[in-house]
């Protein structure tokens, strides 16, 4: 008889259940039988990758035999130019993805504790939950964070809070002014995560720039991302800007190659890459007016959005609206694990693969349903 594995592990881990991704476009071209596919469910870049940073990971080839530069000196000297930070204050991850465990790793365990919003994104209650401490989930307010709640529910034992701001899969915002009011309650022994995977799309004049808000706050933390508005989602890199102590703290537990060599090059290509930087927010901007406009016309409810993508209220329950879209090749993101059971997230593309939806969502819309 073999062994109950399950219950040899972590608590933590015996609870959890692993993060759904978005259905991959080659999965659902195989179940279905479909071609030309459109995937707008996890916030990828429509443009495709930068050519710039394409050209990078052909000479980054070359050294494929060598192990990646550990320290990661030339993103982090150019991302430090860019930023006007200290390398010190830089860690690089696997994704940010990987610097949002890294930060719970090591500053939660079974005796504390970290809050964040309902509705936020789905690896803060992961990470909180694989360390072993407890989670203080606080209500939304008008689906975002409502961050008087967070500083309120802020405990002894809390040394983390998660904000995402923009939040996914929400598409809300908070302003300089809200931050900077909720920063200046919160304890000096408290880490404030400011996530800011979809900062480089935010156009609102009042939206904070979390690495300025650093010079008041050295208990706060930004994390950012290539792989969202910089078009490098499979290449897996994100960073955390911080005081340079927490960055040597995250640095003795991140796996000493977590950001390969390919990986390096592409990211300080794009970097550096401003035009495709432009013609990004460019295709967004234009995209969320086209998809705004076009929901509306369907009738349907959205939340507003200042990210790459944007909730919809169904009428009903999202699963079925969900598999139906599926029918007509076009892959939305059901959010029901957000407690958000009527929601679709569609991510915005480019302006066919808009319409497409759109066309999509209509079909389905006047379908009868069962
Ligand atoms: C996409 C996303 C991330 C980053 O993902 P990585 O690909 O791991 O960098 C982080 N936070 C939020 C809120 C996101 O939506």
């Amino acid at each position: 008889m073999s062994c109950d594995f399950i219950d040899l592990a972590n608590s933590g881990i015996q609870g959890l259940s692993p993060y759904q991704p978005g259905k991959p476009i080659e999965e659902l071209e195989r179940e279905l039988g479909l071609s030309n596919v459109v995937k707008l469910a996890s916030n990828e870049n429509p443009l495709g990758p930068p050519q710039s940073a394409l050209d990078a990971c052909r000479a980054a080839m070359n050294g494929l035999h060598l192990y990646p530069d550990a320290s990661g000196y030339r993103l982090k000297t150019s991302l430090s130019a860019k930023l006007g930070v200290q390398p010190e204050q830089l860690t690089l991850g696997n994704g940010s993805n990987d610097v949002l465990d890294l930060l719970a790793r090591v500053f939660l365990d079974g005796d504390s504790s970290a809050v964040y919003s309902q509705h936020a994104f789905v690896v803060y209650p992961i990470a909180v939950q694989a360390a072993g401490a407890r989670a203080i989930v606080t209500p939304a307010q008008s689906w975002g964070h409502d961050l008087q709640a967070m500083a309120e529910a802020i405990d002894s034992d809390t040394r983390l809070v998660f904000i995402a701001n923009p939040n996914n899969p929400t598409g809300t915002w908070l302003t300089e002014q809200d931050v900077r009011h909720f920063l200046a309650q919160v304890p000096d022994n408290v880490i404030v995560v400011l996530d800011e995977a979809y900062a480089e799309y935010v156009e609102e004049a009042d939206y904070p720039d979390g690495v300025e808000l650093m010079a008041d706050y050295p208990n706060l933390v930004v994390t950012r991302t290539f792989s969202k508005a910089y078009g490098l989602a499979g290449l897996r890199v994100g960073y955390a800007i911080s005081h340079p102590d927490v960055a040597d703290l995250l640095n003795r537990v991140r796996a000493p190659f977590n950001v390969n060599s390919m990986a390096l090059a592409a990211a300080e290509a794009a970097l550096n890459d401003s035009d495709y930087l432009a013609r990004s927010l460019d295709v967004n901007r234009r995209g969320m007016i086209q998809l705004g406009e076009g929901l509306s016309k369907l009738g349907l409810d959205v939340i507003p959005s200042v990210g790459n993508f944007i909730a919809v209220a169904m009428p009903g329950r999202a699963g079925p609206y969900y598999q139906a879209l599926l029918e007509q090749g076009v892959i939305a993101r059901p959010v029901g694990v957000y407690e958000m059971p009527k929601h679709l997230r569609i991510t915005v593309g480019l302006e066919q693969e808009n319409a497409r939806c759109l066309e999509a969502l209509s079909a389905v819309l006047n379908e009868p349903r069962s």
